[in-house]
């Protein structure tokens, strides 16, 4: 926080719809007085000794300010870069990706009252980024999953559960096929849930909690799901589609200094530049940054401009059905503040 009593936080615009979103957000943000300075910075990728990095400035911004957010990043296919997005959770050490899901008035979807929140793994498992050819035609991709990565996500999962009140983890695993990795996990959970008595906590198989939330997803309403990184990836989306999609799912990406909160979609390049995004994500992911730095306030405000927005139903971008231009549905939110 700056003598002004603003607080500073780096601003990653990103690629395709990027720049749009983020206008919305900062105009958004400046409508409601929200007590915000962006600190813009550059992620182009950079080969720095034959790995992909990001510019010092813009490690040493984010370090400074501890807190960010992110709009989509395009990671181009086999041209040998790690993607920007592995790049920035490996930097900072964002350990733990948060993703909430809740149903929207205003946008019809096979359920009204989806309340689900998914904290995923974010540094190993599937991701360690460990494969290679054993021989022509055979190839293997390490699943790494250890102790220290397991436990800490699932401390931060246990204390998230206490902070907002949400009493019920549940470890989510494939520990009956994978015994040792998802085992090691699993067994974590089970000691980690001893030091937090006043939250209650099971454990349940991935597919069968993939078939029990769709078919109902209430029983979930009351429950914080920690999981390991692939399963959290998919299971996440797939709660995502349990809403209305990707225009207006939010995450966070937690460090124990650095945080970095961001949309769950890409940069959506079959509708960049013509103003059809929808900044819902993206502004929901805001709404997560300042309940974060404890501005609730404000996150409050905001966040019932947007969803009295949308559930008006007047001003709704293409994807939820609407004809309104990414900023005509941000002036509407605007005239609500
Ligand atoms: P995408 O999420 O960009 O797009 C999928 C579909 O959803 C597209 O039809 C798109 O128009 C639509 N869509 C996405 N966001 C929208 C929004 N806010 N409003 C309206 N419609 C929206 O997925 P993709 O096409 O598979 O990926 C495009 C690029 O984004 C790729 O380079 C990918 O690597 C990258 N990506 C980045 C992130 C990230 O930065 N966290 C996440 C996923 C994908």
């Amino acid at each position: 926080k700056g003598t002004d009593g603003l607080y500073t936080v780096s601003l990653i615009e990103g690629d395709g719809i990027g720049p749009e979103i983020s206008q919305s957000v900062k105009d958004i943000f400046s409508a409601a007085k929200a007590p915000i300075k962006w600190e813009p910075v550059d992620v182009t990728p950079q080969l720095i000794d034959g790995k992909t990095s990001i510019l010092p400035e813009t490690i040493e911004s984010i370090k400074r300010n501890k807190v960010a957010l992110k709009g989509p990043l395009a990671t181009p296919i086999g041209k040998g870069h790690v993607s920007l997005n592995l790049t920035l959770r490996r930097t900072f050490n964002l350990f733990a990706n948060v993703r909430p899901c809740r149903s929207i008035a205003g946008y019809k979807t096979p359920y009204d009252n989806v309340d689900t929140v998914l904290i995923r793994e974010n540094t190993e498992g599937e991701y360690s980024g460990i494969e290679h050819i054993v021989v022509d035609g055979v190839v293997q991709s390490i699943k790494l999953i250890t102790r220290e990565a397991s436990e800490r996500v699932l401390r931060f999962a246990f204390q998230y559960a206490e902070d907002v009140g949400r009493l019920k983890v549940r470890a989510v695993h494939k520990a009956t096929i994978m015994k040792m990795s998802d085992g090691l996990f699993l067994s974590t959970a089970e000691r980690v849930s001893k030091d937090h008595p006043s939250v209650e906590f099971d454990s349940e198989l991935l597919d069968n909690t993939c078939l029990k939330i769709v078919t109902d997803p209430t029983p979930y309403n009351d429950k914080v799901l920690v999981m390991p990184n692939l399963y959290g990836d998919i299971l996440s989306d797939m709660c995502a589609g349990l809403i209305g999609g990707l225009g207006l799912t939010p995450s966070g990406n937690i460090g124990d200094e650095c945080s970095i909160f961001e949309a769950v979609h890409g940069s959506a390049p079959d509708i960049q530049g013509k103003a059809l995004a929808n900044p819902t994500a993206l502004l929901l992911s805001s709404i997560m940054m300042l309940r974060h730095m404890g501005l609730n306030d404000h996150a409050q405000r905001i966040e019932t401009a947007i969803f009295d927005t949308l559930a008006e139903g007047k001003t709704l971008t293409g994807d939820l059905g609407g004809k309104a231009k990414t900023h005509e549905y941000a002036g509407a939110i605007i005239k609500r503040l």
